[in-house]
């Protein structure tokens, strides 16, 4: 009987659709969901032998993968462990309870030399109890006339990044380092994204999502607090108050240059894969 369940094991681990295993000691190994999980599932398997007692009924074929999991990078892993500064939230800040508090202060406050030049400020959008939280550097042109982020080229191509690995946009929460377009569309300065930051660390507070994508370097710098190049920060699963938070290229950069599609691709993957988690 157990040689039966085992075979039947085997054959769910290598179409990747393991489902249950419970040894007699009760630990239970769940859900192949990605290459990982199933291969980890094999180690258990094997190892078990007599120790399997039971496992869900063959079901026939597993489902088929979806496109974004076909050649998946395994999850990375950990990088950096960072906790906001406790500092930067003012009880004025904490007393803002909801996503549209922290909005309305937003558009109604100056806090740096970047405010009076807006159209609008760009607080953010998207579900307050959104699992992906994507955080880019600030406003453009086509923001800054609309008062909402990532509207203009970069935002067609992100929303197509996000239809890839089927996340819907009106799923995410999407907002900025700096809720203000920096004139030409400037990095922003140390100063400007000291002042406006915690306006993030508050709305990340409220949203508490399951994973942080932060797109380009100017948010993993100003998130990790560090200084180091894209490159140094890719490939890696950090950490922010605890919320796994991965980089990856803004979608401007690659608009300018198609060679960094691929290594984004890898990056939103698993991002996806750690929703999934
Ligand atoms: N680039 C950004 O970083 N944010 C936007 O909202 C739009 C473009």
């Amino acid at each position: 009987m157990a040689g039966e369940w085992e075979r039947y094991l085997r054959q769910q681990i290598e179409l990747g659709g393991a489902e249950v295993v419970v040894s007699k000691a009760g630990r239970r190994g769940s859900g192949a969901v990605g290459q990982e999980d199933s291969r980890a599932a094999g180690q258990q398997g094997r190892n078990a032998d007599e120790s399997i007692v039971a496992a869900t009924p063959p079901r026939g074929p597993a489902a088929p993968q979806p496109r974004w999991k076909q050649g998946c990078p395994p999850i990375p892993g950990p990088g950096l462990a960072v906790e906001s500064p406790s500092h930067v939230l003012d009880d004025e800040l904490v007393a803002l309870g909801t996503l549209e508090d922290v909005a309305e202060r937003i558009r109604t406050t100056h806090c740096c030399a970047l405010c009076p030049n807006r159209t609008n400020a760009v607080p953010g959008e998207g579900n307050p109890q959104a699992r992906l939280f994507l955080v880019g550097e600030g406003p453009g042109a086509t923001e800054d006339a609309q008062g909402r982020p990532f509207v203009g080229q970069a935002g067609n191509l992100l929303n197509g990044i996000l239809e890839a690995i089927e996340v819907p946009r009106d799923s995410v929460y999407i907002t900025n380092i700096v809720k203000c377009r920096p004139p030409q569309n400037r990095k922003p300065l140390p100063d400007e994204i000291a002042a406006c930051i915690p306006y993030l660390h508050r709305q990340i507070e409220i949203v508490q999502p399951k994973v942080i994508l932060a797109l380009g370097s100017t948010a993993a710098e100003a998130m990790l607090g560090v200084r180091r190049s894209l490159a140094e920060l890719r490939g890696k699963v950090h950490t922010y108050n605890g919320i796994p938070l991965v980089v990856t290229y803004h979608p401007a950069a690659l608009l300018r240059n198609p060679n960094w599609k691929k290594p984004t691709w890898d990056d939103v993957r698993i991002a996806r894969q750690l929703l999934d988690r």
